[in-house]
């Protein structure tokens, strides 16, 4: 995958499938290529709990060393713990090893800069010309850095996210909770702050397994059924996903119901913005119109960026924005850190239960509604660009935003975005509207147009 490419880093990291795409000795020049680039600096590195990522931390941590730069081991941590310490001390990055939201098979790599956020698209490249152009530093066998042991970084995190939210409103209310850390990491931080905050915690999927026994770490819907029947089965108030880094989250309401991460982001979004007024929402354009309606009404700004957790981090960073969200489950609470937390978005969730003294349902039934719909359309890499050229000449005319992909939104408060899939050979169709009937037709209607465009593009290639 990697050897006869000029490009290591995808849009969150570095990503494959352990010994086939991603071999030790693969990450073994990359942590000598991000050693160089950190030139005898002083890093951290975290892992999550799959079976493959203890040896690859050991091939990163050996990289490192050998270029000159100290690690300090963090050893099993969340990437969101990884990226606070980071971004509070000094040190000047961090790696962490994981695939986040992949199947068991898959690991990768999550490179930190000194404010904890990942590196730039800038900064990859240099890392990417260091591995690839062979430009590797290495040190004199005397200049060798060392590894040392690090704790205290999960109590220093979590004292951080309860400073950020009413722990003696939460703690009055005994929140009965349920927690699914998907079998890693998020076990170690999760159940521990909803204890300290004085819930009731029932855990499953809690062992640290890196087979993923309790379900794909990924907290889609589909996943999440375990979580929904436990929360019903024990009447609990709140039931917590993570994925297998713990820097998303999902939440099932009391009646067991999955809400979407549009949905949990526009409750943290409308409460934020009830007690801080004209401030900048920063998010990607993926995510629902309902994000506009809540910053509309209660007096804030939307920033769309393009497609990328690392990309709203960084505007939220330019922008000294403090909130951002990705419908897929992230949140950025900027006064606690400006990346995806799912430690810290329980806590504000809990926060706005206490508040309003209101169950989740409730809550989230208060939220303007939209219906999603979702479409796929092959199409191969080489085509990408040429189908979404002539999707712009057909939408000309509509209100149109050509960020990432194309999305248009219409007067009847309906939208569609249709995509180039970043990782896989397909256009992706994402529409909302007031009615499913609607949202459905807007599907089939640009389905139509993407696979005409391809049909039409692919047989002139041939002839
Ligand atoms: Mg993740």
């Amino acid at each position: 995958m990697f050897v006869n490419s000029s490009r290591l880093f995808g849009t969150n990291g570095i990503r494959g499938i352990v010994n086939k795409d991603l071999t030790p000795h693969i990450v073994l020049q990359t942590g000598m290529a991000v050693g160089t680039f950190f030139a005898r600096g002083s890093l951290v590195v975290g892992h999550d709990a799959r079976t493959s990522s203890p040896l690859l931390a050991s091939a990163v941590i050996a990289g490192l060393n050998s270029t000159g730069c100290n690690v300090f081991v963090a050893g099993l941590m969340p990437t969101p713990a990884l990226q606070f310490w980071i971004g509070h001390h000094e040190v000047d990055g961090g790696v962490m090893i994981t695939a986040s939201h992949n199947p068991a098979e898959y690991n990768g790599i999550k490179v930190i800069w000194k404010d904890g956020i990942e590196l730039s698209r800038e900064q990859e490249i240099k890392v990417e010309r260091a591995y690839f152009d062979n430009q590797l530093v290495l040190a004199r066998w005397n200049r060798l850095g060392v590894t040392r042991e690090l704790k205290g970084l999960d109590d220093e995190y979590i004292a951080a996210i309860k400073k950020h939210v009413n722990v003696q409103a939460i703690k009055k209310k005994r929140y009965r909770i349920v927690v699914d850390a998907a079998n890693s990491v998020g076990s170690l931080v999760g159940p521990r702050l909803l204890r300290e905050l004085g819930c009731q915690v029932t855990e499953i999927n809690s062992k640290m397994d890196g087979s993923f026994p309790g379900r794909l770490p990924e907290p889609r819907p589909e996943n999440l059924g375990g979580l929904s029947s436990t929360v019903k089965s024990v009447g609990a108030d709140l039931g917590v996903a993570f994925d297998s880094d713990a820097d998303r989250v999902i939440f099932v309401d009391e009646k067991g119901r999955i809400a979407s991460g549009d949905e949990s982001f526009g409750l943290i979004e409308k409460h934020f913005l009830m007690e801080n007024h004209d401030e900048k929402i920063v998010t990607s354009i993926s995510s629902s119109t309902m994000i506009e309606d809540i910053a509309e009404e209660y007096g804030g700004k939307v920033v769309w960026t393009k497609i990328g957790s690392i990309t709203v981090s960084k505007t939220m960073k330019k922008l000294k924005a403090k909130l951002g969200g990705e419908e897929y489950g992230g949140i950025f609470f900027g006064p606690h850190q400006p990346v995806r937390d799912g430690a810290m978005a329980t806590a504000l969730v809990l926060g706005i239960m206490a508040k309003t003294g209101q169950s989740l349902s409730k809550l989230l039934n208060e939220l303007p509604n939209y219906f999603i719909a979702k479409g796929r359309i092959a199409c191969s890499e080489q085509l990408k660009n040429k189908v979404l050229e002539q999707l712009v000449e057909q939408v000309k005319g509509l209100k149109v935003n050509t960020l990432d992909g194309i999305k248009i939104c219409f007067d009847d408060k309906s939208a569609i975005l249709v995509r180039p899939s970043g990782t896989e050979p397909v256009y992706r169709l994402y529409a909302e509207a007031k009615t499913a009937r609607r949202s459905e037709q807007l599907i089939r209607e640009y389905g139509s147009k993407v696979r005409n465009a391809v049909k039409i593009l692919s047989t002139r290639a041939i002839s």
